[in-house]
């Protein structure tokens, strides 16, 4: 007895301090069931060959410079030999563009210098967003290198009066004269109000297409950046007191010299960023396994709070009806985001722009944007100040759960972002509506449908657009007006029709299983139709003809309505929805303008500003600062400044 008992005592002793030697769990991002999913896909007949990449960052100079130190470990999965492996950099594959804004001299990022390691080779950068890796030899099928790189960066500085509601409403309007061949630039690789956002900032694999490693980005429009899989270690250095947002988790932080070293662990993620800042506040709630963190500016702290309590209510909602979420984290951080962007999705982070964390009155305030901003702050005055309360919060809370729905269209669900840019983002636009639905009623999912993604349609037919396909590249789309008008204004509502079709018990078990079929892989453009027909075999033709309909055809007048400028700013602008009659008038005689605006039609005639102004009762330019009621005669300096800013 006494001996069974010490033979216990020293089993016990034993298995203690084998627990104690084991390491931190290895990918510590993942919920158990990805990990075993991941595990599973692995050991099966196409296994998941993830690039591993190792970054260290140091950010210096107050957050206005960093280093980049890369080994990526690539393993030659293409099936034949490789005598060349090509990298990009897409922080550099944009340049910043707004009216008052200067362009930086040179790249966002410099390329220091490369090397390998297991292989001779030369690392250069034959243009700004592509670094080439010449291999001595050939790297066969199934061997791996790695590849080192050194880059060095200037974050663009984003002035605060940029960030506003109005002034980034303006941007848009301006960047529709912008140049095919010059992309616009969204601030993903920029500071601004103390916030350092890290986005686009790391040399990564180039997509390949049956011609092999794709150099270019064929057009302006959509996201840019790699859709594949990857996992990513980095260490960042930063001031001591700054706190850091990352997609993955911090594991470890650690003191040195006066600074901080953060290590991050990300497994299976198609992008990775991380924003960062001294003054970053944080808020977090649980949703079962995961931790949903909200990140803010001080100042900002009830519309952080309002996109922490959406975020976690549309995970809920989305882990219910789409099944579960693989990481353990989200972040939901806001970005001085420029441009006329949203928001912006990552793996396990996503970032809200500022504009919408602003309170009304400083939402207008666009100081130092010059007198097309004034005008229109004067013009839209007072009234706009009690418009904006109700409105600020339902964007906020649209373009949130948006983005979160990423976390499964283009996140877990894996998709083509530049040949079929509608596969995620028509989807994450129809999921953020059902959102609304599933917690404030089908009215109200009606409404905010028709001003959040409808309107998207409707101003591009205003402007003079076509309706036309929505699957395409998003290069071959006639500019950001036309990708924004179909891919989030009319593909949103092809799921819609699909689900009046198929019913909503197999409309749901269809997304459940697109996800199950495509999770951690990449979905076709007809993956979401195919799964539907083989649910309800019955209907199959029936959802095809839609598919045509919704993606290939020209219906969308027939189907989503003939557009109304005063229809549509009538909740805007007007009493309980309504417009005087002479308001309704002006808004009228605005839709030519608005064509020649949009660039459609008249190209290089030049718009009768003067019939125009004659027509909105517009007298001489005067300055109209301040607040209080105003005319339509106010808008002559600013469509005159507009103008200027296009020619
Ligand atoms: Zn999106």
């Amino acid at each position: 007895m006494q001996r069974s008992v010490a033979m216990l005592a020293l089993v016990g002793t034993l298995a203690a301090r084998s627990a104690l030697a084991q390491p931190a769990p290895a990918q510590p991002a993942l919920r158990p069931w990805a990990r075993a999913e991941l595990a599973r896909l692995s050991a099966g007949p196409s296994p998941l060959a993830m690039p591993r990449y190792d970054l260290a960052v140091s950010l210096a100079d107050a957050g206005r410079t960093v280093t980049v130190d890369e080994t990526l470990r690539y393993t030659n999965t293409t099936g034949a030999p490789l005598r060349e492996v090509i990298l990009r950099v897409y922080a550099n594959a944009t340049r910043p563009q707004a009216p008052g804004v200067q362009r930086p001299v040179g790249p966002a990022l410099r390329f220091v210098r490369g090397s390998c390691e297991g292989l001779a080779c030369v690392v250069s950068a034959p243009s700004d967003a592509v670094l080439a890796v010449q291999l001595a030899s050939p790297l066969a099928p199934g061997a791996a290198v790695s590849i080192r790189t050194r880059l060095e960066g200037t974050l663009l500085e984003i002035a605060a009066q940029r960030t506003g509601l109005l002034a980034q409403g303006l941007e848009s309007l301006s960047s529709l004269g912008a140049s095919h061949e010059d992309p616009g630039d969204y601030g993903l690789f920029a500071t601004g109000e103390g916030i350092v956002s890290l986005a686009n900032f790391y040399p990564v694999l180039a997509r390949r297409n049956a011609a092999g490693w794709e150099r270019s980005d064929h057009g302006s429009v959509g996201d840019f950046g790699t859709d594949d899989l990857a996992d990513i270690e980095a260490r960042f250095e930063l001031p001591e007191g700054y706190t850091l947002a990352t997609s993955g988790v911090t594991v470890r932080v650690e003191g040195v010299g006066g600074r901080r070293r953060h290590w991050v662990s990300a497994t299976a993620v198609r992008d990775f960023a991380a924003l960062c800042g001294a003054t970053l506040q944080h808020e977090s709630r649980r949703v079962g396994e995961v931790e949903v963190r909200a990140y803010y500016l001080p100042a900002h702290r009830a519309a952080g709070r309002q996109v922490l309590d959406t975020a976690a209510r549309a995970l809920a909602t989305f882990e219910q009806r789409f099944g579960p979420y693989p990481y353990t984290d989200l972040d939901v951080v806001e970005a001085p985001l420029v441009g006329g962007a949203g928001g912006v999705e990552f793996s396990g982070l996503v970032t809200v722009a500022s504009m919408f964390y602003r309170p009304p009155n400083e939402a207008l305030s666009t100081s130092n944007q010059g007198g097309l901003a004034g005008a229109l702050g004067g013009l839209l005055g007072g009234q706009a100040n009690h418009t904006l309360d109700a409105m600020l919060p339902a964007m906020l809370e649209f373009v949130t759960a948006h983005e979160v729905a990423h976390q499964y269209w283009h996140g877990l669900v894996g998709s083509d972002s530049r040949d079929h840019p509608f596969i995620d983002e028509s989807l994450a636009q129809w999921s953020a509506a059902y959102y609304i639905e599933a917690r404030h009623g089908a009215a109200r999912a009606q409404h905010e449908s028709n001003q959040q993604v409808r309107s998207n349609y409707q101003l591009m037919r205003l402007m003079g657009h076509p309706d036309g396909p929505v699957d395409r590249p998003a290069g071959r789309f006639d500019g950001s007006l036309s990708y924004a008008g179909l891919v989030y204004g009319k593909g949103p509502f092809y799921y819609s029709a699909l689900r009046r079709e198929a019913g909503d018990a197999a409309f749901f078990r269809a997304l459940r299983r697109y996800v199950d079929t495509y999770r951690f892989r990449t979905a076709p453009s007809q993956g979401f139709v195919d799964v539907l027909s083989a649910e309800v075999p019955a209907r199959a033709a029936r959802f095809q003809a839609l598919r045509r309909r919704w993606l290939e055809e020209a219906h969308g007048d027939d189907d989503l309505g003939r557009p109304d400028l005063a229809e549509m700013l009538g909740p805007m602008l007007g009493q309980n929805g309504q417009l005087d009659p002479e308001t309704r008038q002006a808004l009228q005689q605005l839709g030519p303008l608005l064509q020649q605006l949009g660039g459609a039609q008249g190209a290089g005639a030049g718009p009768d500003l003067g019939g125009i102004l004659r027509a909105l009762g517009g007298g001489a330019p005067r300055p109209s600062q301040g607040s209080g009621s105003h005319g339509m005669g106010d808008l002559a300096p600013m469509l005159q400044d507009l103008l200027q800013g296009l020619q």
